[in-house]
């Protein structure tokens, strides 16, 4: 065992379907998410007993309602206990509906060289055969491994990484996937086994650029292209008032005419806009003339990198 591996691993609980319970063990959907405490989901695993672990709960919610201020909080004690020498990575349990929206705001803003490994569940932990111990167990093996770095995901015995790893299914156990198939690696018995270990460096954001109490973040909204969409959607945001909008485009992030205009119009009040696409994966090139291409960010991670650009 390395001493990487002997170090301390925090984990810090949010709520979601792990924490879930229902009223009976058959009973896979009918659930209230968030109900027990992180001490709780440690104590349901055996063989995290003789790890190096501490718990805190951070946040208990159903990550539906994930919100910046638990951002804000969530980052700030990410950054915290990372820098403590004794801490060799953070865990982070979650709900299944926003973790890669989490994921990616954490990469982009503290970019660890730790690992910060994010899990979550499909079932409740009143299931029959609920998913989150063995999610909880492997997170914490990748959280140990010493060629471990950066926001990670793990779950369903994959390793992903925060900016391909996406929600591909809304009720299968092996509910995640990464975009064009970029797998990091695959946990076995407790072991990693990377199958990818390049990632492009990118400097971390910064805790200071967060700062901005959270009801005042910039406000972006998603609105998407189909048959029919004639940009109504957009005029009418422009009229509430917002200061981005990021669009998941058709194909290689195609715009309707009527979106088009709608979206330019935006852009000439002031209004920054990004074309992503509504396809599960690949890029949206930059062509002359078009509007900004969020390049291969999914929509969700768009809005987030466009807040985060506001933000400034
Ligand atoms: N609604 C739940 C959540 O995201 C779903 C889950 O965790 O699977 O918190």
């Amino acid at each position: 065992m390395s001493s990487k591996q002997q170090q301390l691993v925090v984990i810090l609980g949010t709520g979601g379907t792990i924490a879930g319970r229902a009223e009976s063990a058959d009973d896979n959907v009918g659930y209230t998410a968030a109900q027990l405490g992180v001490e709780q989901l440690v104590a349901a695993v055996p063989a995290l007993a003789s790890r190096r672990l501490e718990a805190h709960q951070l946040a208990q919610l159903d990550s539906k309602d994930m919100d910046f201020a638990t951002w804000q909080l969530l980052a700030r004690c990410v950054a915290q206990h990372l820098s403590r020498p004794e801490v060799g990575g953070v865990v982070i349990t979650h709900g299944t509906d926003t973790l890669e929206e989490t994921a990616y705001f954490l990469q982009r803003v503290l970019a660890p060289v730790k690992p910060v490994v994010i899990t979550a569940a499909m079932r409740p932990a009143t299931s029959l055969v609920p998913d989150g111990p063995q999610n909880l167990l492997d997170a914490v093996c990748v959280a140990n491994d010493r060629y471990a770095s950066g926001v990670l995901v793990a779950f369903g015995g994959s390793v992903f990484d925060a900016e391909q790893v996406r929600k591909v299914h809304s009720y299968r156990v092996d509910a995640f996937a990464a975009a064009d198939g970029a797998r990091l690696g695959l946990v076995e018995e407790g072991e990693v086994r990377w199958l990818l270990r390049t990632r492009l460096p990118r400097e971390a954001i910064g805790l200071a650029r967060i700062e901005r109490d959270a009801e005042q973040w910039p406000r972006v909204q998603i609105v998407m292209n189909h048959v029919g969409a004639d940009g109504s959607i957009v005029h009418a945001l422009v009229a509430q008032g917002l200061d981005g909008i990021v669009v998941a485009g058709t194909g290689n992030g195609t715009v309707s005419t009527g979106m088009e205009a709608a979206l330019r119009e935006a852009q000439s009040r002031g209004v920054r806009v990004l074309r992503s696409t509504r396809c599960d994966a690949g890029p949206v090139m930059d062509l002359p003339g078009a509007l900004p291409s969020a390049g291969s960010l999914s929509p969700v991670k768009a809005r987030i990198e466009l807040q985060l650009e506001l933000l400034v």
